[in-house]
């Protein structure tokens, strides 16, 4: 099945659930324009070379469009419809005053020397300008992409439009308006909402233990403040392999052997598993963070986990899910649980507007509290539906777009 299908299957339990306006459904079914893009590169050795890229708005309803960009070699027009739908639930859970929009470059950014990433990088910001601005589209970063690659498109938009556009982007290196807090979000906010799964079952942090999927941006700052929050991370993963430990990993030690070789497999003091064997190792919470569709019906039994944080964007399949409804796996869904990144993002926004800066206990403080109302509204919705989390927490999305596109006369 095409993903942007199967992402809507949850979407579509949550309409039949509230019973949704059909016109509100219909119109949240569709993204509102997406852009395909030629991109021409001088390559080093005197070619060039023509990439191709996107940028899909799924909905301005709610605030302008708000969404990273991501360098992948598997990148398609379904995939960033996909994940432009998915960042405007994950706003409207959140409570941002945001759409959702994904953009995206079929490229393995590791073939790539830097010159040619920034004039790839460059290239795209002036292919999508049109699109983008601080009031119509912020982009931010996603897999493959980082901060650096942020102040490129903040350096080429700043061109395009004649004057300083910091709003226009998120996730900047902080000497050009970014937050303190941003790195860390995502996972801080992981973890902020395992916690409130843990407090419902009645489970001290200190009794747990987790798993977590990927060592990169999201699933690195997981398992830090998971152990920040004394719950004891016995295994992490890359796309290699995945590394073990019953007595808990020594996270730092983990991190500096990633730096030096370039993976987790293999650090001294830790047993080497597969990704398939941390899936199914028997933990209080797993948390996937590496990518989408790794939970499916053929691993899904396997699971041994009483609580699933989605670190990552839809990791898991409507088939899995339903797995996991009948063995009474608490899943804390992807746009309820990695709404962190988003947020802080949104954060970013506001003190760009203002240029006035928080300090990083603000931004903390104020994710946190953002983060603990979004799930209790959703487990709210949870259970007064009838439904699971990850239903529940469409219900809570869709109400707000519905709300807002009836006020504003659009259905
Ligand atoms: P990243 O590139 O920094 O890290 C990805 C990690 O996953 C790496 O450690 C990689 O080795 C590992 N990985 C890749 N394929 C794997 C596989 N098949 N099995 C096991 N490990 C694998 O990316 P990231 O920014 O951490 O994003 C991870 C996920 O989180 C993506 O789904 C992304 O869309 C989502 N997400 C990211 C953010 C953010 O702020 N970065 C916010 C929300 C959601």
């Amino acid at each position: 099945m095409n993903i942007f299908e199967m992402a809507k299957i949850p979407m579509n339990q949550a309409i039949a659930a509230m019973q949704l306006d059909p016109g509100a459904a219909a119109v949240i079914a569709v993204p509102e324009r997406t852009l395909e893009v030629s991109i021409p590169v001088k390559m080093d050795d005197g070619s060039t070379r023509v990439f191709t890229g996107y940028r899909s708005q799924h909905s301005t309803v709610l605030g302008p469009a708000k969404g990273g960009v991501r360098y992948h070699q598997n990148v398609s027009i379904d995939e960033v419809k996909t994940l432009g739908f998915w960042m405007t639930c994950k706003c409207a859970v959140a409570g941002l005053p945001y759409g959702g929009a994904k953009g995206g470059i079929i490229v393995d950014p590791a073939t790539l020397s830097a010159r040619e990433l920034e004039a790839l990088t460059r290239a795209y910001i002036t292919k999508i300008a049109p699109l983008i601005g601080e009031k119509k589209d912020i982009p931010a970063p996603d897999m493959n992409t980082n901060g650096q690659i942020m102040g490129w498109m903040m350096d080429e938009y700043s061109k395009i439009t004649g004057q300083f556009e910091p709003g226009f982007i998120t996730g900047k290196a902080l000497c050009l308006g970014g937050s303190l807090g941003r790195t860390a979000a995502t996972g801080r906010g992981v973890v902020v909402a395992a916690l409130e799964a843990l407090k419902l079952k009645g489970i001290a942090p200190d009794q747990a233990t987790a798993a977590v999927q990927g060592f990169g941006n999201v699933g690195s700052w997981t398992a830090k403040m998971f152990v920040e929050n004394n719950v004891k991370v016995v295994a992490v993963s890359d796309v290699k392999g995945a590394i073990y430990c019953a007595e808990g990993l020594n996270l730092a030690a983990v991190e500096a052997y990633q730096k030096e070789t370039g993976s987790v497999v293999g650090c001294q003091g830790t047993k080497t598993i597969t990704n398939a064997e941390l899936l199914a190792l028997e933990v209080t919470v797993l948390a996937p963070c590496a990518m989408e569709l790794q939970l499916t019906k053929d691993n899904a039994d396997a699971v041994r986990a009483q609580i699933i944080a989605e670190g990552a964007n839809g990791p898991t399949t409507p088939d899995a899910d339903a797995v996991f409804d009948a063995k009474g796996i608490f899943v804390v869904p992807d746009i309820l649980a990695n709404g962190g990144g988003v947020t802080v993002s949104y954060f970013e926004w506001v003190q760009n507007l203002y240029r006035y800066f928080w300090t990083e206990a603000e931004v903390i403080e104020k994710q946190t509290v953002m983060m603990q109302k979004a799930f209790h509204e959703v487990h709210e919705a949870s259970v007064k539906y009838q439904v699971n989390m990850r239903v529940a927490a469409y219900i809570v999305a869709l109400g707000r777009l519905a709300e807002a596109m009836k006020i504003r006369g659009i259905c």
